[in-house]
């Protein structure tokens, strides 16, 4: 059997975290058996779908970097496949027309309820050897009604839940295309299911319901069944339902705010999986270690300092140069100078080990690219006639040094021990007249990446 997996989304808005995790799971999946994973858009709700949603679904996946192998197969262009199959069983007597008004519909279900039944269709329109159906009414368009099994019961055992039954005498005959003839949701998503060979079915717990549903359409098609798997949702810190109130759940905020793909896939994979205790795995080993036996039964709880410490792991890996390419958006709208200043991928090295988001990143490095605006009280406070005295020494010292950390830092040194200073009171003002702060990188480091130029022009302009 080859394994065909597949991501099926709603075009109704961003890709969410829960859609990703969905998608990276049975992308995973195929990788792992060289198999398969088709992309499936199911455009069907007319009012609900739009074309900038199908295009953040598409920019979700390609920044996570999960290629599909088939698709994107869109269900509003599979029409003509759906009507055909309706009449095929119509055709073969698994599938029926029923007459009944929505009006009547809804007549019967209250009736039920109110013979304290659970309400449902009551089969007016179902054929069955030796029944007589009620005559055509006039000028109605029949919806076509799937027969659904009147007994049994409906068992999957699901890779995620473990086995799970529903009673027959639960499902409706449940309507697989309405009056103008267009077809269903659940009734598209097992044709496709069917078509696309899809062999392991991975999706949000939202659907449980619809699974024997599905299920028994298949059947009644001679389709093999897939095998299901319905992931849990994915909770905010306070235990509910992920949703805007716990800021960013569309995938695409998240580059925007610095954090990179493979922390994202990183987290992603262990939200909902495991891999005994291992947090940090690239995506070939993911793929490689992935399997459906450890996927987690309860809830996943998003956890956004986890994504932090996964992210500031991956800026640390990340070569600078690229780091550099992720970070200059930002840095340029917030009005960084770059003549005269170091270059931008040796600043990033030094400052990477502290940032959780290249955001974070961008904002640190900011100290190199704009004038300094020291604080006039920060200023008086540091700059006491001993340290003034003693930064007159650093500058004549400073035009003939040789320029390096190691020969900045002995020379350092020795204008200290020439005034009688500890290292922090010449520290600290050097800091405040050469970026305006102070905190920056190791003072050495900062004063070999400044240059000589810049930093004499500044230590001169504060004296
Ligand atoms: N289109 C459905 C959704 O976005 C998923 C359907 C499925 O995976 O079967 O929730």
């Amino acid at each position: 059997m080859t394994v065909r997996t597949r991501f099926a989304p709603s075009p109704t808005g961003y890709l969410h975290l829960g859609g990703a995790r969905t998608a990276l799971y049975s992308w995973a999946y195929a990788r792992h058996f060289g198999g398969t994973f088709v992309l499936r858009i199911e455009d069907t709700d007319l009012e609900r779908s739009t074309p900038e949603a199908v295009q953040a679904i598409l920019d979700g996946m390609k920044w996570l970097g999960l290629e599909h192998d088939e698709g994107p197969f869109y269900q509003m262009q599979r029409m003509d496949r759906y009507r055909e199959v309706v009449k095929g069983m119509l055709d073969a007597g698994t599938a029926y027309l029923c007459y009944c008004s929505p009006e009547e519909v809804e007549a019967m279900r209250e009736r039920m309820r109110a013979a304290g039944e659970k309400p449902r269709y009551d089969g007016t329109w179902r054929p069955e050897p030796g029944k007589t159906l009620p005559g055509v009414p006039e000028g109605v368009k029949p919806v076509v009604r799937f027969k659904n099994p009147l007994d049994g019961e409906v068992t999957w055992h699901d890779v995620v839940k473990g086995p799970i039954t529903i009673g027959n005498k639960e499902l409706d005959d449940l309507v697989i295309a309405r009056p103008d003839g267009t077809p269903t949701y659940n009734f598209c998503v097992a044709v496709d299911d069917w078509d696309m060979k899809i062999t392991h079915v991975l999706r949000g717990d939202d659907h449980v319901n619809n699974t024997p549903r599905q299920i028994n359409i298949l059947r009644a098609l001679g389709a093999e069944l897939p095998q299901y798997g319905h992931l849990p949702m994915i909770l905010g810190a306070d235990g509910q339902k992920l949703s805007k109130r716990h800021g960013a759940v569309s995938v695409m905020d998240y580059p925007e705010q610095g954090y990179l793909p493979e922390a994202m896939l990183n987290y992603l994979a262990r939200l909902g999986w495991s891999h005994g205790d291992d947090e940090i795995f690239s995506m070939q080993q993911f793929t490689e270690w992935f399997n459906l036996e450890h996927l987690t039964a309860s809830a996943a709880q998003f956890n956004h300092e986890k994504l932090g410490w996964l992210n500031n792991h991956y800026i640390k890996q990340t070569d600078n140069e690229r780091l550099a390419q992720l970070a200059l958006p930002k840095l340029e709208r917030d009005g960084a100078r770059f003549d005269g200043a170091p270059a931008l991928p040796t600043v990033l090295g030094l400052m990477k080990e502290r940032a959780n988001t290249i955001n974070e990143l961008a904002d640190a490095a900011m100290l190199f690219y704009r004038d300094p605006q020291p604080d006039p009280e920060l200023l008086a406070l540091h700059l006491t006639d001993a340290v003034r005295a003693a930064l007159g020494t650093f500058a004549e010292r400073s035009a003939t040094v040789e320029w390096n950390k190691a020969a900045l830092a002995a020379m350092l040194k020795e204008v200290l021990a020439a005034h009688s200073l500890k290292m922090p009171q010449l520290a600290m003002p050097l800091r405040l007249l050469l970026t305006g702060q102070l905190q920056t990188p190791a003072i050495d480091a900062v004063l070999e990446l400044f240059g000589r130029d810049v930093v004499l022009a500044r230590v001169q302009k504060g004296l």
